[in-house]
């Protein structure tokens, strides 16, 4: 496994469209597998391929709500992903590893269900309440090139980060 660079705001490859994998194999499960690394040593809940520069329909997602499980543990693989239904709403905070340092308000669905493959190829689906459901949500619009900023109500101030970071 190898850490991978983490793309940021300004990089073109972070608004384009990511194409399906057709290919289970792996070279598949090597992108999977530095993505995974690359997530925990940056400490997030999610991340999309075209983050590290690679434009395929590959996300990893943390499913922070079982709290039972270790980060590793939490990781979902999400091939060609799909939000097959979505219901519900939740108005909160919402970063990105490639736009560190910016929170934005984002509304978001509070339940979601993505239909998507495995690495193997297999179709299952899988549902996310709160934070999961807002992951899925994030993590999906990287794969058509969008950024939360663009959806976002607004930015949160300086003095806002502040108290926000002084509340952890
Ligand atoms: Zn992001």
């Amino acid at each position: 496994m190898a850490l991978r660079t983490i793309r940021e705001e300004g990089d073109s490859i972070l608004l384009k469209k990511s194409r399906p994998v057709t290919d289970f194999n792996k070279r598949l499960h090597t992108l999977l597998d530095d993505m995974r690394e690359t997530l925990l040593q940056a400490d997030g809940v999610g991340l999309a391929a075209p983050q590290v520069g690679v434009l395929r329909r590959v996300v990893i997602v943390m499913d922070t709500n079982r709290e039972e499980l270790t980060p590793e543990e939490q990781i979902i693989e999400l091939i060609n992903p799909e939000i097959v239904s979505a219901d519900g709403e939740q108005t909160g905070q919402e970063g990105c590893l490639s736009v560190p340092g910016v929170y934005g308000i984002v509304t978001r669905p509070e339940h979601v269900v993505v239909r998507a493959q495995d690495r193997f190829g297999n179709s299952f689906e899988v549902e996310g309440t709160g934070l999961t459901a807002r992951c899925f949500c994030h993590e999906t619009d990287h794969l058509d090139g969008h950024l939360f900023t663009e959806k976002a109500e607004r930015i949160l101030t300086p003095e806002e980060l502040d108290e926000l970071n002084s509340q952890e």
